[in-house]
């Protein structure tokens, strides 16, 4: 019976394979290092009692506060249910299903292609080179139908930020033919790095960010997409009426409110030391064949030996995140920073892990 309901579904649905997210990969952990989320909690109340009442679609104070700490107009943000939803309302807006690509450079954030998939449009992929900036002569012979072209800096899992030379050409290449979206999820790790002060010079640039990372929110599911108002406005249009519960947007604005942003603004600081400190620890380890560069609060690794660092790990709660099936990946691990006793508890779990390897060897 079910196979006939099954049926009756939407072919790219029934072929599809959802996101892959750390939560539905389950695990048994205490130690939490596979979702690039803040490793505590922050101390928000409720303030507002007024359930009975619809939520604002866009909630001013947030959108205000927002602006404010971006250094743009409200005209030019948009609130919505993470910036995954910011991901998929872009590609409803602007892409016809059928007709229409988006294109984007693996190995990077796995929800471009999901989103593509469930809406039914065309995903083209022109693999980063290996310093993983981009292929631009290959993007420009790619770019025939395409649409959206989705740009991750810094790139989640690499770490790396893309060379904004580079992003500056590719928003030559593509005016009047196609948005760029610079996913901007984890910039309060690398500020100076951000890409909303060229929003004024280019119509068809936009800007993705949200509250999950440094902002230590990922439970409250809010994400921003900046851009032209005029990008903005067509945005307006497809998105639910109302996609912001008014929990959310309450705790939103606290955390966009001048001490919320200290807040970010110290634990950010916090995992970046952790980041530094972890990642010198590691490079220091006979397991650990290199280190990359990350300018976020995850580091990706490769190991001699990755499955057995992944598997003894998790059989001791330590809980990281595989990058093995990515392109140019294998081998590789990818490691969100937590407190410095978890970071300290990852590396006294890896030498153990070594002590064994040299003992099997004797
Ligand atoms: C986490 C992440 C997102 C999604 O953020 P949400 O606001 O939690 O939906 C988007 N892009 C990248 C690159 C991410 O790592």
């Amino acid at each position: 019976m079910s196979d006939t309901i099954t049926r009756l579904a939407r072919a790219n649905i029934q072929a599809l394979t959802p996101y892959q997210s750390a939560r539905r990969l389950g695990g048994k952990g205490d130690v939490w290092l596979n979702a690039n989320e803040y490793p505590l909690p922050v101390p928000f109340e409720l303030s507002q009692q007024t359930l009975n009442r619809y939520p604002e679609c866009q909630p001013k104070q947030v959108i205000e506060r927002y602006a404010d700490y971006a250094g743009l107009t409200p005209q030019q943000v948009l609130v919505s249910r993470g910036a995954d939803e910011g991901i998929e309302l872009l590609m409803r807006a602007f892409c016809e299903p059928g007709k229409d690509a988006i294109l984007f450079c693996p190995p990077t954030y796995g929800m471009y292609s999901v989103s593509a998939e469930t809406i039914g449009i065309e995903y083209r992929t022109v693999p980063a080179l290996a310093d993983w900036q981009l292929n631009l002569p290959a993007i420009a012979a790619a770019l025939e139908g395409v649409k959206l072209i989705y740009i991750c800096s810094p790139n989640n899992p690499t770490g790396n930020l893309i060379n904004p030379d580079a992003v500056r050409q590719l928003l030559e290449m593509t005016r009047g033919k196609a948005l760029v979206i610079a996913d901007e999820a984890y910039i309060e790790f690398c500020p100076q790095a951000t890409l909303t002060g060229w929003i004024a010079d280019y119509p068809h640039l936009v800007v993705l960010r949200t509250l999950s990372k440094a902002f230590a929110l990922a439970g409250l599911r809010c994400g921003f997409t900046l851009a032209n108002a005029a990008v903005i406005d067509l945005l307006l249009k497809v998105i639910a009426p109302y996609p912001l519960a008014t929990p959310v947007a309450d705790i939103a604005a606290q955390a966009l409110s001048a001490e919320g942003i200290a807040l970010m603004r110290s634990h950010v600081a916090e995992l970046n030391a952790n980041r530094d400190w972890l990642s010198e620890a590691l490079a220091s380890l006979p397991c650990v064949e290199q280190v990359f560069a990350s300018e976020t609060n995850y580091l990706l690794v490769r190991f001699i030996d990755s499955p057995r660092v992944f598997k003894t790990l998790w059989d001791q709660g330590i809980i990281l995140r595989d990058q093995n099936k990515n392109p140019g990946l294998a081998g590789c691990l990818r490691i969100s920073i937590g407190t410095r006793d978890e970071c300290e508890r990852l590396i006294v779990a890896l030498q153990a892990l070594a002590g064994v390897d040299t003992m099997e060897q004797a």
